[in-house]
């Protein structure tokens, strides 16, 4: 199971859970709001490009599979920031496709 990191819009308190994709964002563990958003973190994957660039892959099409389109495009849009490789910028080209066509 993926690991998230959200961040508490009520109290600004930042928190990892691991649950499946498909699941709803959890409570805040500090405060108990329901604002909470989903941080996308590239820390980890900026150490061992070779082992990020599986784990970014790996994510991503978690994402598609999904039909997490919009989340696909944004996460890899942003790890192409961070891990320069042509295969992630085919992967963010494809996310915003995806997402295009699903609009229609
Ligand atoms: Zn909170």
């Amino acid at each position: 199971m993926p690991v998230y990191e959200y961040r508490c819009k009520n109290c600004n308190y930042v928190f990892e859970v691991m649950h499946g994709i498909d699941e709803p964002s959890p409570n805040c563990p500090n405060c108990g709001s329901k604002k909470v958003t989903k941080i996308i973190t590239m820390v980890s994957f900026k150490v061992d490009h070779g082992q990020a660039l599986s784990r970014i892959e790996k994510r991503f099409k978690d994402y598609v599979r999904y039909g997490k389109y919009k989340d696909a495009a944004k996460f890899a849009e942003k790890a192409a920031q961070y891990v320069k490789h042509d295969k992630i910028k085919e992967m963010a080209e494809e996310g915003k496709k995806r997402l295009l066509k699903k609009r229609k």
